[in-house]
């Protein structure tokens, strides 16, 4: 997708602070975080949104979930907990459409939800 900002991440059109990268997936900082630790995890591939997977993207999104998991552990996340949110559509709120993951920690989180 040409005009997308997370494309543009991906290919190094537009600049990242990358935690992670591999040929699936690339992590990096939110622009404007909103914990002390704020990171977004998205598939190299386009995805628009968790309305648009299909089965053919089951590897794909279990290797993102693991990857997940390994930025937790080298961010020092993982033993305190942290949050994740996927925003998907208008009622979410969801800004970029291209499947991200937020990685939120280094804090208490808000609770309830929503
Ligand atoms: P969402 O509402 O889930 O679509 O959130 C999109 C997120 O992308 C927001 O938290 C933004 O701060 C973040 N964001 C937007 N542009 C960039 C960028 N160029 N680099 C890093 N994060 C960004
Ligand atoms: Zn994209």
């Amino acid at each position: 997708m040409s005009d997308c900002i997370f494309c543009k991440i991906v290919s190094g059109d537009l600049p990242g602070k990358f935690v992670y990268r591999d040929e699936l997936v690339t992590a990096f900082h939110d622009i404007n975080p909103a914990a002390p630790v704020h990171i977004l995890v998205i598939p190299n591939k386009h995805i628009a949104s968790t309305n648009d997977l299909t089965v053919q993207d089951e590897q794909l999104m279990g290797h993102l979930l693991l990857t997940v998991k390994k930025i937790a552990e080298d961010e020092g996340i993982s033993k305190d907990g942290y949050r994740l949110i996927v925003n998907t559509g208008a009622n979410a709120n969801q800004l970029v459409p291209h499947l991200h993951v937020h990685i939120l920690g280094g804090k208490n989180m808000i609770h309830p939800m929503g």
